[in-house]
C-alpha cells in the first residue's frame, strides 16, 4: 500500500464481543470507505446491532480494534466518538417525543458543540431534510417516516464522518421507505458522510448501498456488490436458517 493512500473512513478489525457464553461478534472485519454507503445485513441475532453499539461506543468490545480515519478509537467513550464524527440512529426511534422537530434537532446541535451557531445550523438542517414546514410540530404527532427523518437530521447536526443507521425502515410504509431511500442517497452526496446502513428491507439496502456485507452468527460470510449477495449459496442458506 502506498504511504499516500488515505486511511479508511472506518475500520473494524477482528472485533469480538461476548455476552457471557454468547459470542455475538466472533472476529468481525469491516471497512467503510469515504463517501460510501455500506449495507450490513444478516438474519436476526447475527450481531448487526451489537456491531453498531460497539462502533458507537455504547458498549465495549471484548477484543479487536476500531479506527476512524486511521485513529484508534477502540477505547474512546461514546461522547468522544460522537465528537470525532461517529453518529448513529437507533432501531427504536429515540427522539424527545414531547419536543418539537426544531427542538429535537437543537439537542443534536448542542451535543456537537455548535451551540454558538445553533439557530443557523438547525435551520440549515431542516431545509436540507425538507423539515422546515414541520419545525414547530411536536414529534409524537408526526408519522414514523418524518420521525425517522428528524432522527437523521439530529444525527447529522455534528457533521459526522460516519452515520450508523440501524433499521431505519422499521415501522415505515412503502412510500415512507421510498422517501428514506432518496434521503440516504442525498446524505451521502450532500453531507459527504459515509453511511453504514442496516435494514431488513432488501429493497432499501440493496438499492442504496454501494457494497454489502453479510453477517451470520457473528461472522462475516460475504462482502461484495449488492447484486451478488443473494447469488451466494451460503447467504441464502443463512437467511433460510439452514445450518
Ligand atoms: P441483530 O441486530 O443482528 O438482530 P444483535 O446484535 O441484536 O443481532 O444480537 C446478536 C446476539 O447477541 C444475539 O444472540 C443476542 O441475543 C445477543 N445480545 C445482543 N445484545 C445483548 C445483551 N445486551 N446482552 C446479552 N446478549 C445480547
Ligand atoms: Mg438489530
Amino acid at each position: 500500500m502506498s504511504s499516500a493512500a488515505p486511511p479508511d473512513r472506518l475500520s473494524v478489525r477482528n472485533v469480538v464481543r461476548r455476552f457471557g457464553g454468547v459470542v455475538a461478534l466472533a472476529g468481525v472485519d469491516l471497512t467503510v470507505n469515504a463517501g460510501e454507503v455500506l449495507g450490513l445485513i444478516g438474519p436476526n441475532g447475527s450481531g448487526k446491532t451489537t456491531l453498531v453499539n460497539c462502533i458507537s461506543g455504547v458498549m465495549p468490545i471484548t477484543s479487536g480494534n476500531i479506527a476512524l480515519e486511521g485513529h484508534d478509537i477502540t477505547r474512546w467513550s461514546r461522547v468522544r466518538r460522537a465528537k470525532a464524527g461517529v453518529a448513529r440512529t437507533f432501531q427504536n426511534l429515540q427522539l424527545f417525543r414531547d419536543l418539537t422537530v426544531s427542538e429535537n434537532i437543537e439537542v443534536g446541535v448542542n451535543a456537537a458543540d455548535r451551540a454558538d451557531r445553533k439557530h443557523e445550523v438547525v435551520r440549515e438542517l431542516m431545509a436540507r431534510l425538507g423539515l422546515e414546514p414541520l419545525a414547530r410540530v411536536v414529534v409524537s404527532q408526526l408519522p414514523n417516516g418524518h420521525q425517522r427523518r428528524v432522527e437523521i437530521a439530529r444525527a447529522l447536526a455534528g457533521r459526522p464522518k460516519v452515520l450508523l443507521v440501524d433499521e431505519p425502515a422499521a415501522g415505515l410504509n412503502d412510500a415512507e421507505t421510498a422517501d428514506l431511500r432518496v434521503l440516504l442517497s442525498d446524505v451521502r452526496a450532500e453531507f459527504g458522510c459515509s453511511v453504514l446502513l442496516i435494514d431488513h428491507d432488501m429493497s432499501l439496502v440493496l438499492k442504496v448501498a454501494d457494497r454489502v456485507q453479510v453477517l451470520d452468527e457473528g461472522r462475516v460470510i460475504f462482502v461484495g456488490l449488492p447484486d451478488e449477495a443473494f447469488q451466494q449459496k451460503n447467504v441464502v442458506e443463512a437467511y433460510l436458517g439452514i445450518a
